[in-house]
């Protein structure tokens, strides 16, 4: 019966231990992982104590208590490791785990082989009233001394565990191992009374298995309500965030200390002394703003406190318990200021431009559109300005000095401005200004224009700044556009140093879509051979042909001819004019190559080098590849250079004409007499003629000066051994005249037009 009762506590005690070993079967945590495996050791020991309390054979009792005490060492032996996972002292004593592991091992091996040698103990048969027949160990051997100490050693080690936990530990905390290092306690205390007192049975195991629910109970699901209670209102009292309660009377039952000093910046209030100010302020914002349904209200409140401004969120909850019943309020408040402020930086970051603190070209263009649409019946004007050769200016007077002038330029803008003007950096060195029109004047703009080329420019440099005007009349069309038309309109001026503002007017449209046709279709011109040279004839006084000088005509499929001035100077602003060079230079070498085959080498032909050329091509390696590819006379093949080119860079065209002379080509100098120091030219370059144009004479007053210059002119230029040519003869008067002063070569309408080659060849019986 007293058998039955005490299997019947252990299955009981068992069934718990099952239970919760269920319930900790997901949590994945060492110190649950560690209980389980105990659990596992605690059902096996109750199966062998069981057995071992049942049996009527002697053989099996031996059997199954040799089990049950080997698995009392390993159940020992798993509480230690549950211990050190739980006081985390894997890098302590839980280093001695292997050692535990080795012995545990060897002492079940002991153990099991008991039933064979009896080394450890023998079992002695009793019988009892109300026991009935009973095994009861006796003649114990050094084996299982062994097994005692061992089993100390681990208690020991368990308690040494927890105390070192306990002592390191905050107070809090202690509770946690102090209740774990009780129970231990306990099952040692009812153990050792179980000794002393000696039952038939050995009832130590069930001290085991409910020691060890207690223990997962207090590990794994009791957290002790103080304890957490203490935690959150520490936790709360630290916080950066400010946290307030407010009771169902309106009554503040609870501030931390960063509320508290929050509230004081906020509002003044100082809690401990005016509870009542407090109270109040919230019962009226109550009364302003909360509302019931809501549950929770969040609001920003800016305010500048001690000179400096602040931003707080204020989150407000509606407390309710779990009848729904109204609790009260909880408060808290977050300090947003840096992270307002950072936007704030943020937002002026990418809408203003960094070096003078205006807007930008985007935001520039999303307020004007916006500008315009909220005021559809207002006339706006755009102002753009722009300094020009502003890359020079940086390289002259440094990027310091450039950086001011944009400065001031914003300055100027900014204190020009009233409200509801619009203004901003739109490019590197471009302002505009959006404006109502009917405050629109001319004369600030240009006064302020004036202060900034009178502040910056000195004797060696004029900085110049020029402004493009233009009256919005398509309040639609995007805002870049209307800039673009500022910016055209200021281009018109650009060169021009008596007038600095420009209005845009439809004209300059068209001359700029003109100029973008040019461009978009001069690839393909090139390509479907559109672009061919017109001849013009280079002759004798008396009409002999000798050469021509070969002139670029765009053949336009659908707008028909186009001359060379109508679409160089807009190839020319686009670096695009090399492109044309060396295409024309092609035909008139290929031009050459026909002739020789049919047996006339006795014509040249003229091309010409723009300045630009030499920026793009290795004009030298073009045409000496020309020669060789065509295999014509280099001496045919005359090369015009203007003489502008020698403004800049003189050294390197000298260079560049020595060593094409050399080569066997024959220079020209174009134009002469256009520049104004033709006489340097004269005296630094070595060319083999000179082609003077009529122009020279025909722009003078005073027809007898310039005769008698033009007259030395010539000698001059015989005297330095080269040729002369003039260009522009229109009269035979002009044959005349130039003839007697000694010049012998002629190219102007008067002789012929520039024509199609076939034609030339007609005329001059080239075939
Ligand atoms: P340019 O090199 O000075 O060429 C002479 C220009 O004067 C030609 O104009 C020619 O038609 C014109 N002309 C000839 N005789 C007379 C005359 O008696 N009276 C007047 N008023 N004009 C005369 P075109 O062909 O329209 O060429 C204009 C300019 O275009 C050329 O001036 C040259 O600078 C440039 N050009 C033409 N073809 C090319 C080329 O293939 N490459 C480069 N870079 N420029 C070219
Ligand atoms: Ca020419
Ligand atoms: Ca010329």
């Amino acid at each position: 019966m007293i058998k039955m009762i005490y299997l019947g506590v252990l299955f009981a005690l068992t069934a718990i231990v099952l239970v919760l070993a269920s319930l900790i079967r997901t949590k994945k945590d060492l110190v649950s992982r560690s209980i389980a495996v105990l659990f596992l050791t605690i059902v096996f020991a109750v199966v062998a104590n069981t057995l071992f309390v049942i049996a009527d054979n002697e053989t099996l009792a031996v059997i199954f208590h040799s089990a049950f005490l080997a698995s009392i060492d390993w159940m020992l032996l798993l509480m230690l490791r549950y211990v050190v996972y739980y006081t985390e002292n894997q890098h302590g004593i839980g280093r001695l785990m292997y050692v535990g592991y080795g012995i545990a091992a060897a002492e079940s091996v002991c153990m099991i082989l008991n039933p064979l040698f009896h080394h450890v103990f023998v079992l002695q048969a009793a019988h009892r009233n109300g026991y009935g027949l009973y095994f009861y160990p006796t003649g114990y051997s050094l084996y299982f001394y062994i097994h005692l100490a061992y089993s100390y050693v681990i208690v020991f080690l368990i308690f040494l565990a927890l105390i070192k936990k306990m002592r390191h530990t905050a107070r809090l905390y202690r509770h946690k191992y102090g209740a774990v290092a009780l129970v231990f306690l306990l099952v040692i205390i009812f153990d050792a009374i179980g000794l002393i007192w000696n039952p038939p049975i050995d009832i130590s195991l069930l001290f085991y298995c409910g020691g060890c629910i207690v223990l997962c109970f207090v590990s794994v699901f009791y957290v002790p309500k103080a304890m957490t209670d203490k935690i959150l209102s520490n936790a709360l009292l630290i916080s950066e965030m400010g946290v307030g309660c407010i009771d169902i009377n309106g009554r503040c039952i609870y501030v931390n200390n960063r509320g508290r000093k929050m509230l004081h910046n906020f509002r003044g209030i100082d809690i401990d002394e005016d509870l009542g100010a407090a109270e109040q302020y919230f019962a009226g914002w109550r009364k302003r703003h909360w509302s019931d349904e809501a549950g929770e209200q969040t609001y920003l409140q800016n305010f500048s406190a001690e000179g400096r401004n602040y931003n707080y969120e204020f989150t407000i909850q509606r407390m309710e318990d779990e009848d729904n019943a109204f609790l009260g309020f909880f408060i808290t408040c977050r300090d947003r200021t840096e992270d307002v402020e950072r936007y704030e930086e943020e937002h002026f970051r990418v809408t203003h431009d960094a070096l003078t603190g205006i807007y930008n070209e985007q935001t520039f263009e999303e307020k004007v559109a916006e500008l315009l649409e909220r005021y559809p019946n207002e006339p706006y004007v755009m102002v753009t300005s722009d300094i020009k050769d502003f890359k020079l200016v940086n390289d002259l007077f440094g990027s310091e000095r450039g950086d001011e002038i944009l400065k001031m330029q914003a300055k100027q803008l900014r204190d020009h401005a009233i409200e509801g003007d619009l203004y901003a950096r739109t490019g590197e060195d471009h302002f505009s200004f959006c404006m109502p029109k009917c405050r629109y004047q001319e004369a600030p703009f240009a006064q302020a224009m004036q202060a900034i080329m009178d502040v910056f420019s000195n004797e060696a440099f004029r900085v110049q700044v020029n402004m493009g005007v233009y009256e919005i009349i398509d309040r639609k069309e995007p805002v870049y556009m209307m800039i673009d038309k500022c910016n055209l309109a200021l281009a018109t001026v650009r060169d021009d140093y008596t007038k600095h503002i420009a209005y845009f007017n439809e004209s300059l449209l068209e001359v700029e879509l003109e100029k973008n046709r040019i461009i978009n279709e001069f690839e393909g011109a090139l390509s479907d051979g559109q672009i061919q040279i017109y001849l013009q004839p280079q002759t004798t006084s008396d009409g002999l042909m000798v050469g021509a000088e070969a002139l670029a005509r765009w053949i336009h499929p659908t707008r028909g001819l186009i001359p060379p001035n109508d679409f160089i100077p807009v190839l020319e602003q686009v670096s695009l004019v090399h492109r044309l060079d060396a295409h024309v230079w092609n035909l008139a070498a290929a031009q050459l190559a026909k002739w020789k085959a049919i047996g006339r080498e006795d014509i040249s032909i003229s091309v010409n080098i723009s300045p630009q050329d030499q920026y793009h091509l290795d004009v030298y390696d073009v045409f000496t590849k020309l020669v060789e590819r065509y295999d014509i006379n280099p001496h045919l093949l005359k090369l015009e250079i203007t003489e502008t080119i020698f403004a800049r860079d003189t050294k390197r065209h000298i260079d560049l004409i020595d060593r094409l002379r050399a080569y066997g080509f024959e220079v020209e100098i174009d134009d002469f007499g256009s520049g104004y120091s033709s006489l340097n030219i004269l005296k630094d370059v070595k060319v083999d003629v000179i082609k003077i144009d009529m122009g020279f004479l025909e722009e003078t007053e005073n027809e007898e000066r310039s005769r008698s210059i033009l007259s030395s002119l010539i000698n001059l230029i015989h005297g330095l051994h080269m040729d002369v040519i003039t260009e522009g003869v229109e009269t035979e008067a002009q044959v005349h005249v130039l003839s007697e002063m000694g010049c012998h070569h002629f190219q102007g309408y008067y002789f012929s037009r520039p024509i199609p080659v076939v034609e030339f060849e007609d005329r001059y019986g080239v075939d």
